[in-house]
């Protein structure tokens, strides 16, 4: 089936007082409809500024947007803010891991909720309360036309997350970015909310980009995965290949430094040695070369002189051979 978002060769770069920041350095995706890609690195991989620029929410004045971003057959990168403004809350939603980014402690959440669906569909002000009801109990909020007047602060952290997601789901988007968005709940609650989140996805067919720095909740979520080291994928294909059998030194070391939902969290985890890469001045040649012990396996200086592609489909960006993927990950990773 085709795609419903289509990122083509995407760069977003940052002016800043110390030069230029390649937040996003050439990054190619789809996500077809119904179906959930997950986004993984660590915080300054450009996972977050990649959605931000899809929802247009960039800063013009001194972000540069250059590539392709075609949504439902729109292109994006070029569209005015007028056009985003419409896409927003309507086509495309976003569910941070703050909700308090999204709900105002000025207002009623009913009324936050409510507003998206009058504004979007022209719906009565009784018409949008009545859904906007109907959404809060979707979510799993008790007693929702009582709840309805209530302010943010009168709902725990947890319901105010279910919250945010009703309302950025109250227009049936066809496309759901969800941004570490159960990142700061304890794990049963993050639980409920993931699985509601794929309820909510079944019976809206919404396309869904979930980002997150947790494998554990990407197996849970996502059915591709795209794992990205400073503003690149590095590594692509669906969660059940990539998480059974990584072909990226990277994704190795993720997997290793990383504890599973509902694993055993007690158990001892080995850090990616060395510290993200600077988007000012990005490593030459493969940017992870620096963290990598895998540059004498490749042999010469073509690690850190020779940049790595991605090519289509199931890949991972990298200068060692297929073979020599498979042994080392056998002989560093212990399946798990
Ligand atoms: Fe490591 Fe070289 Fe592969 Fe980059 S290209 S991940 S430095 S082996
Ligand atoms: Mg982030």
């Amino acid at each position: 089936s085709e795609a419903f978002l289509s990122v083509r060769d995407l760069r977003v770069r940052f002016s800043t007082e110390d030069g230029i920041v390649k937040a996003v350095d050439g990054l190619s995706f789809d996500v077809e409809r119904g179906k959930t890609l997950g986004i993984v690195g660590e915080s300054g991989s450009g996972k977050s500024v990649t959605n931000l620029t899809v929802l247009g929410l960039h800063n013009p004045k001194t972000a540069t947007v250059e590539g392709e971003i075609v949504l439902d057959g729109k292109e994006l990168v070029s569209a005015t803010e007028k056009e985003m403004e419409k896409l927003r809350g309507n086509k495309v939603a976003m569910i941070f891991q703050d909700p308090l980014t999204a709900l105002s402690p000025y207002y009623t959440v009913g009324r936050q909720i409510a507003e998206p669906f009058m504004k979007h569909t022209g719906a009565s002000k009784r018409e949008a309360k009545a859904r906007a009801i109907e959404m809060l109990d979707k979510v799993g909020i008790p007693q929702p036309a009582m709840r309805f007047d209530d302010y943010p602060h009168q709902f725990s952290g947890g319901m105010r997350q279910r919250a945010m997601i009703a309302m950025a789901l109250i227009c049936n988007p066809d496309l759901l970015i969800a941004d570490e968005p159960t990142t700061a709940l304890d794990v049963t609650v993050q639980a409920q909310i993931l699985d509601l989140l794929k309820d909510l996805q079944q019976e809206f067919g919404s396309a869904i980009v979930f980002i997150t720095h947790d494998l554990g909740v990407i197996s849970k979520m996502a059915d591709d995965l795209l794992v990205m080291y400073s503003g690149r994928a590095v590594e692509r294909g669906s969660v059940r290949e990539v998480l059974r059998a990584p072909q990226h030194p990277y994704t190795w070391g993720l997997l290793s430094s990383m504890p599973r939902l509902g694993g055993d969290t007690a158990q001892a985890l080995t850090p990616i040695p060395g510290s993200p890469p600077s988007l000012l001045n990005p490593p030459s040649g493969c940017p992870f070369h620096p963290r990598c012990g895998f540059t004498s396996e490749v042999g010469g200086n073509r690690c850190s002189t020779e940049r790595p592609e991605l090519p289509e489909g199931r890949s991972a960006a990298c200068h060692l051979s297929g073979e020599q993927r498979s042994t080392f990950f056998i002989e560093q990773i212990k399946p798990r």
